[in-house]
């Protein structure tokens, strides 16, 4: 029988950062990466740790009493943890939302294979990419990137709106040899189909990580904004739009 409960960590507004407009956000629980860096450890997995069990229908319920709030286009995301974990229930109230003509919104890692089947069912699609090398990707996320590029080729090629987002970590992604992979990889996709946010490393998440007896591992991975807007006018000189939110 299918399970259409989704086990959730946090819930909250927030406005153009998750997708167009002011968003309803819930953070799903479980992700399937262990990215050092990640700024929600407390959603990593999916069975330990502070969580709430809701229906789809108390979801949806709730969603569309918030529908006065969504404006400037705006609507529901889902992102997590890594918001596919829970792939039943997220398709489910996914579902549940567009016949109620909700605009829909997910913030993905991109390795579910079954990411495609989503697609109609979604407005926007925020995907990141962390590392164009297989083996790199593996070595520090504990997962293939192949899967990733071949939703990210999909979803563009499909026409949806895509906003690829790259964490910009120093050590790991921002050394000439892995920027050309990035661009390499773009170059393939129809340029004027989705658009490239580089988000520079922070430490929101190192508080948390201690909390729960975690080692925070990542060292000297703070990115120079000049860094940023150098690795943004390679993009813009290969056609690829940019953008900020
Ligand atoms: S994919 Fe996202 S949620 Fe999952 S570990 Fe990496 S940063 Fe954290």
């Amino acid at each position: 029988m299918l399970k259409i409960d989704l086990t959730i960590f946090q819930k909250g507004f927030n406005y153009s950062q998750d997708g167009p407009g002011n968003r309803l956000v819930y953070h799903l629980k479980g992700c399937n990466m262990h990215c050092p860096w990640c700024s929600n450890p407390e959603g990593m997995c999916r069975d330990t740790g502070e969580s709430t069990v809701v229906s789809v229908s108390e979801i949806t319920d709730e969603v569309l009493s918030c529908v006065p709030m969504f404006f400037d286009g705006g609507g529901v995301t889902f992102t997590g943890g890594e918001a596919t974990v829970q792939f039943e229930a997220l398709e489910a109230v996914l579902r549940s939302l567009k016949g109620h003509g909700i605009d829909t919104a997910i913030e993905t890692n991109g390795t579910s294979p079954k990411l495609s089947s989503l697609f109609t069912l979604l407005d926007h699609l925020i995907m990141d990419l962390k590392h164009p090398d297989e083996a790199v990707h593996r070595a520090v996320t504990g997962v293939s990137n192949s899967q990733v590029k071949s939703n990210i080729t999909a979803a563009v090629s499909e026409g949806r709106d895509v906003l690829v987002r790259i964490p910009l970590i120093g050590g790991f992604n921002t050394d000439e040899a892995a920027f050309e992979g990035f661009l390499s990889f773009f170059k393939a996709l129809p340029a004027e189909s989705f658009r490239v946010e580089l988000l520079k490393y922070h430490e929101y998440g190192k508080d948390k990580w201690k909390k729960l007896c975690l080692p925070y591992t990542v060292k000297d991975a703070f990115v120079e904004e000049s860094t940023r807007r150098d690795l943004e006018e390679k993009l813009k000189k290969a056609g690829i739009t940019t953008v900020r939110t």
